[in-house]
């Protein structure tokens, strides 16, 4: 009798933590669970951040991404790839949501108190993109102009503080919507990193329209973000970024996602060494 109540309390639990099992296995709130790690990137930056009509990801922060998941023993069909945009960097680490960020993330003293980095892994400059036939050619054009850049994004905070204080800035959520209102005329001229509009100007859809003002505005350092504390994977990213370029895997990955943009990148930068 009373062994029976035993065994029946047993299989009780037992049931519970198979029950608390699966449901930690499915649940979609976690970041990484040992069979998926969920990554953020761009979903709309050609080059580095692409979600394709198929559903694939292509671009640079891809292909750091998924290099370093490999490192942390997950194989691209256990990547699943959120979309983290500007704005919504932070909070998605802080929050859980993701593992880790690749996203054209530059490392900021600002960020940095509410997040920790990985990297740098690429240094990428804030220049201009603007029409074929446009006169603007240096930053201080770009008072009194309708510019576009992105909420939450370093260069939209520096065109305001530093370059331009009087440009006309509008503030949209990704640069694929800043690339449309260039085409149309609603603004003058986007601004961001290089390697990004680089990636647009080579678009087919695009091609021949735009030109870049190779100005070098700043220096992005780009990291990979983490939850403030995890240290545990901000080590084995460092490491996995170092081994990285080592191999020869981050030479690769360069030619192939930059290549088609004949955007010319700086050397791989040196883990910790952020250029000012
Ligand atoms: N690298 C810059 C940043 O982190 C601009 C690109 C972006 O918005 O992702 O803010």
């Amino acid at each position: 009798m009373k062994l029976r109540k035993v065994t029946a309390a047993s299989a009780a639990v037992l049931a519970l933590t198979v029950g608390a099992t699966a449901c930690g296995g499915k649940n979609s709130n976690s970041a990484s669970d040992g069979n998926k790690i969920k990554i953020g990137i761009k979903f709309d930056q050609p080059g580095l951040g692409l979600k394709q009509p198929d559903g694939s990801f292509s671009g640079f922060d891809v292909d750091v991404a998924t290099y370093v998941a490999k490192q942390l023993g997950y194989k691209p069909d256990q990547i699943q790839f959120v979309e983290t945009k500007s704005a919504d960097r932070e909070n998605a680490l802080q929050r859980g949501d993701v593992k880790f960020i690749a996203a054209t993330y530059s490392i900021t003293d600002e960020r940095k108190q509410k997040v920790d980095f990985a990297g740098p892994y690429l240094l990428a400059h804030q220049d201009l993109l603007v029409k074929k036939d446009s006169t603007i050619a240096k930053g201080t054009d770009l008072n009194q102009r309708k510019l576009c850049s992105v909420t939450g994004s370093t260069p939209a905070q520096h065109i305001q503080k530093t370059i331009a204080p009087k440009a006309n800035l509008r503030e949209y959520s990704s640069y694929s919507e800043c690339m449309a209102g260039l085409q149309s005329g609603a603004v003058d001229a986007v601004t961001t990193d290089d390697s990004i509009l680089a990636g647009y100007a080579a678009q087919d859809k695009y091609k021949g329209q735009f030109k870049l003002a190779g100005l070098k505005l700043s220096n992005e350092n780009y990291g990979i973000g983490v939850k403030k504390g995890d240290s545990a994977t901000l080590d084995k990213i460092n490491k996995a970024l170092e081994k990285m370029v080592s191999d020869g895997s981050w030479d690769a990955a360069v030619k192939k996602d930059f290549g088609p943009a004949n955007y010319k990148n700086e050397p791989a930068p040196k883990i910790g060494q952020i250029v000012k």
